[in-house]
């Protein structure tokens, strides 16, 4: 589909029925600026799942975040033991770091910077460099610092999952995709406790597909505890009161953790053409160049021209604890439209706080929490598979991350106020939110007000179905993602890993299909069924 193949139309593909807009339950004070006051969190509806809508940055965490994980007792998920599964379905294309040794050649999925580059990002990573943060490759596992964003794209179109790993196979004899189709449930033999068919619904015809080796249940971090649950595995005392017979009593869905973002800082610039305004970039003539040669205006996914990673004052010392995405514009670059619809930032609160800034050059890096302290969530709304789960965001319920999330801002704002953006007469706009009048502009207060009312997911679930090892209460499947307490399942998808990880999650994503799969082919290769 053309409009998912432009990168730089990637906030427009959220408002498609290509996602499932899931919406958090609401929260007091977070949220205040969304619509319904409640946070927006959608997922990609597709094959290729949320590859399909996502913003295509490439970024695999840092060595420390999967030698966490393999220290609580989660074996083969070392740093050094799942690097290979990266490598393996990469294919750099990156033009400095093409040769490094953490990188692949030869995978399926293209990884290449964005061939457009504004002013702007030369800025953002000179006011870096003058900060202490080196501009580097930043999935190189022992260096950080600020770096063009690398992106899952090919020759400038967007190279989701399905493109690059179904795609080449789909005419293979043992392989059916069903699109239009709805799971309803893993159906498990109550005695043996053998997972051994799936049922779903394809034009509201409901069908069953038995398995003979095994079920891999790859929903997402949303769907897949969801049918975890809506199959008999989840809290006992929850399923109970849903009339769900109850196979495995696991805490599914008890944690739920995501990255989230403020996207409110903007300064204002002087100059005329200095950022991609969307009546710049929205041409036919970039139209026909990105159709053409793969390049130019259109190739900037939502954006995002540099990602740096920094530690606050309440980082762990071992890993960063904020990422700051780089725009080559800001939250009104494309005057209130698809951008901030997109995150579902109400009219009321966008056109008070950012419609005076219409038609001006502006840019803007957003703070991203990487490793969120306060806990979400997930729960069956009722026992119908059409319903969305609730989402229990939690968020700030922790009081450090408002208060690093605080730092973050100040840090962005030094950025801003640096040397390299001074020709761009770069000067911090303090938006008036609709419910911050009282705060003095730039106070502390103020911006924990501005906080609460533009905070964003990124849609970055993780943690429902946790890996652990069997001493963990908490783990739903082991480290080989077998769930306990049923045979033949596994879940393989974000919703495994234990925590958040200090990066995007698309990769993290790909590698743990890639290292699944190895597991699963070990197991049944030797096996006659
Ligand atoms: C808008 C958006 C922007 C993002 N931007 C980035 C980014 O720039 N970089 C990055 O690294 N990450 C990004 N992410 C996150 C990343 O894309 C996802 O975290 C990752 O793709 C999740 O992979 P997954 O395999 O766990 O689940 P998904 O990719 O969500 O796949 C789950 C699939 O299961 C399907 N499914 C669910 N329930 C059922 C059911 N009952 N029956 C049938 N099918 C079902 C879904 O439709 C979907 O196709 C973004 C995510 C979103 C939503």
């Amino acid at each position: 589909m053309l409009l998912s193949d432009i990168p730089a139309l990637a906030p427009y593909i959220k408002l498609t029925h290509y996602v499932w807009p899931y919406t958090m339950e609401h929260q007091p004070g977070v949220c205040l600026g969304s619509e319904e006051q409640r946070c927006y969190s959608p997922q990609g509806k597709a094959v290729g799942g949320s590859s399909v809508v996502n913003d295509m940055i490439y970024s695999r965490g840092r060595p420390q975040d999967w030698d966490r994980i393999a220290a609580d007792g989660n074996y083969g998920w070392s740093y050094d033991e799942i690097l290979p599964y990266y490598k393996k379905s990469e294919r750099c294309e990156l033009r400095k770091y093409k040769n490094a040794t953490y990188s692949g050649r030869d995978g399926e999925l293209t990884v290449e910077n964005v061939p457009f580059r504004t002013g702007l990002v030369e800025a953002f990573l000179a006011a870096g460099r003058l900060h202490g943060n080196p501009t580097i490759d930043y999935n190189a596992p022992d260096q950080l610092g600020f770096g063009y964003v690398q992106t899952t794209q090919n020759r400038g179109h967007r190279l989701s999952a399905a493109k690059a790993f179904l795609h080449p196979h789909k005419r293979r004899k043992n392989l059916h995709i069903l699109t239009d189709a709805k799971v309803t449930k893993v159906v498990i033999e109550p005695q043996t406790k053998r997972a051994y068919a799936v049922e779903y619904l394809k034009n509201h015809i409901k069908h069953t597909a038995r398995c003979r080796r095994e079920i891999i249940l790859a929903a997402g971090a949303v769907g897949s505890p969801q049918l975890l649950m809506l199959s008999g595995i989840g809290p006992k005392e929850k399923l109970e009161v849903l009339g769900i017979p109850v196979i495995s009593d696991l805490r599914v869905g008890k944690s739920l953790y995501d990255h989230i973002a403020f996207p409110g800082i903007v300064f204002k610039l002087n100059s005329n053409n200095a950022s991609l305004q969307e009546l710049k970039v929205a041409t036919l003539s970039n139209l026909m160049q990105w159709l053409q040669f793969g390049d130019g205006l259109m190739t900037t996914p939502g954006l995002v021209e540099a990602v740096g990673y920094i530690k606050t004052s309440h980082s762990d010392g071992k890993v960063p604890d904020v990422e700051l995405l780089n725009l080559g514009g800001s939250i009104v670059s494309d005057n209130g439209g698809a951008f901030r619809k997109s995150l579902k930032i109400s009219d009321k609160t966008y056109v008070t706080a950012f419609s005076g800034l219409h038609g001006c050059d502006t840019w803007s890096a957003i703070p991203i929490l990487l490793h969120p302290k306060s806990k979400g969530c997930l729960e069956l709304r009722d026992n119908d598979p059409f319903s969305h789960p609730k989402l229990y965001g939690n968020y700030f319920t922790d009081p450090q991350d408002m208060e690093t999330m605080k730092e973050a801002i100040k840090y962005v704002i030094k950025l801003g106020e640096s040397e390299p953006f001074k020709k761009y007469g770069a000067q911090l706009y303090l938006p008036s939110y609709p419910n911050c009048q009282s705060h003095g502009p730039g106070s502390d207060s103020y911006w924990d007000c501005a906080i609460r009312t533009m905070v964003v997911s990124l849609h970055h679930h993780v943690g429902t179905c946790k890996m652990g090892p069997p001493n963990d209460p908490e783990a739903i499947v082991d480290p080989e993602l077998r769930v306990y307490g049923v045979d033949g399942l596994r879940v393989v998808d974000l919703s495994v890993l234990p925590h958040t990880i200090s990066g995007h999650m698309t990769a993290p994503a790909l590698m743990i299909g890639e290292k699944a799969a190895d597991m699963i082919k070990k197991i049944w290769s030797n096996v006659v069924v």
